[in-house]
């Protein structure tokens, strides 16, 4: 995947090519290429909408393997039972 692209030409039948400056330029309409960002925009957005959904299902497993984790109080089977006789 090249780290250059034109903006104008569709990303499909880009092709670039070196002019006699040595600058990068596209094969179809001679305009020099723009460097690709390492993270776009859109990707960010996908990022945070994936975020979105799987994060209550991270937060839910974290308390579950939490509360498997935890030592439980025992439990009190004992009663008290008062009888008051008059
Ligand atoms: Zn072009």
């Amino acid at each position: 995947m090249s780290r250059y692209y034109c903006p104008f030409c569709s990303i499909r039948y880009q092709f670039h090519k070196t002019n006699s400056e040595g600058v990068l330029i596209c094969g179809q309409c001679g305009d020099p290429l723009i460097k690709k960002p390492f993270i776009n925009t859109r990707q960010i957005f996908g990022l945070v909408a994936a975020l979105s959904f799987l994060s209550p299902l991270l937060i839910m497993l974290v308390l579950t393997v939490k509360d498997f984790n935890e030592e439980k109080p025992p439990l009190h089977l004992e009663t008290s039972v008062s009888i008051t006789i008059n």
